[in-house]
């Protein structure tokens, strides 16, 4: 994709982003509603036309080819199976479309089928499925005629959190042992750092980073990353202005803080028991507040209530410090 960008009248939907996705990779686009990752996707699929800039595919510029034409196919939120036509008819549906003949359609239906560990399920109709399973056939309907991007747009967006997690692995493997480039659309930042080999954070149209799971986390390039993939802290000093995760950061006992620690002052302003860990908000003399979390592994107070407004020291290795842009939008409302 180079300098693509779709106008609606007054809206801009993508204000212009380049990217490169790689054969075979599990790709990706983050952001919040409206941030224009939809419209990247059907961009790409062809089912809407770029008001500039253009899509390569396999190295041809597709400009102009019709969806059916394009090596891509797409799974959407309502996974949308004829309810009228079994698992198998629905699974295979694109080959009958096509005019492969019936038995080399049976034969690679119930293929799909055992990709998606669904074998045996073909004379089902998609009522009798939970919507898990249902959302696996319509993956076997999208991959059935072999494409060489399957686009998923929120394709768990439907489905409760526990199933949401199982099938987040399942897609990660079913991707790996099939091999097709994933181009996946998600507003939830756990899903991205979970599935994907590389993740583009999308903002108001623009591309805000491109990169792996773990540099995004350890190194968000704006704020807007910092905040949207995890919990902001972002901390002016100087005239620099720099993001610290909240595991990095330690609460000091008795003021004694280990070599090459930087330490500051503050007072507890809110505090939370969550179980696993307790979760602090630290307003700093220096200005500025900070999100940590304590893991609860000797003992948690109790009463953590009556700790609110405490005097407290918190410290952070200067590694652990990592600069951020204002990013590429204006971010109003942000301290
Ligand atoms: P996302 O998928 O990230 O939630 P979309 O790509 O769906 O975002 O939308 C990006 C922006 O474009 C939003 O402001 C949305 O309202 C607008 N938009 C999307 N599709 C249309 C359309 N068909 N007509 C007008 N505006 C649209
Ligand atoms: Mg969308």
């Amino acid at each position: 994709m180079a300098d693509l960008t779709k106008h609606y009248g007054e809206v801009v939907a993508v204000a212009g982003i380049d990217l490169e996705i790689r054969q075979g990779e599990f790709f990706t686009m983050l952001g919040p509603s409206g941030s224009g990752k939809t419209t990247t996707l059907r961009m790409i699929a062809g089912f809407e036309d770029p008001s500039s800039g253009t899509v390569e595919l396999a190295g041809r510029n597709v400009g102009g080819i019709p969806p059916y034409d394009r090596a891509v196919n797409t799974v959407f939120q309502d996974y949308a199976l004829f309810p009228h036509m079994t698992v198998s008819e629905n699974v295979a549906y694109g080959l009958r479309v096509a005019g492969v003949a019936k038995g080399e359609r049976a034969r690679r239906g119930e293929e799909a089928l055992e990709m998606v560990r669904l074998p045996g399920y073909g004379d089902r109709k998609p009522a009798e499925l939970s919507g898990g399973q249902r959302q696996r056939v319509a993956l076997a309907r999208a991959i059935v005629n072999r494409p060489k991007v399957l686009l998923l747009d929120e394709p768990l967006g439907a489905l409760d959190l526990k199933l949401r997690e199982q099938m987040q692995a399942e897609l990660k493997s079913i991707q790996g042992e099939v091999g097709i480039t994933f181009v996946y659309v998600t507003h939830d930042q756990d899903e991205a750092l979970t599935m994907s080999d590389r993740i583009a954070v999308f903002n108001e149209g623009v591309i805000e980073q491109v990169s792996s799971p773990f540099k995004l986390y350890e190194e968000p390039a704006t704020e807007f990353v910092a905040g949207f993939v995890g919990v902001s802290n972002v901390l002016e000093r100087d005239g620099a202005r720099f993001t610290i995760r909240p595991e990095k950061i330690q609460l000091v006992e008795n003021g004694a803080a280990p070599d090459g620690v930087h330490t500051e002052r503050g007072r507890i302003a809110e505090i939370a028991y969550v179980g696993m860990v307790t979760r602090y908000t630290v307003s700093l003399d220096a200005g500025g507040k900070v999100e940590l979390i304590r893991q609860n592994t000797e003992s948690a107070a109790e009463d953590v209530g009556s700790m609110r407004g405490k005097e407290v020291v918190v410290g952070w290795r200067p590694e652990h410090a990592v600069a951020v842009r204002d990013g590429t939008t204006n971010e109003e409302g942000s301290p």
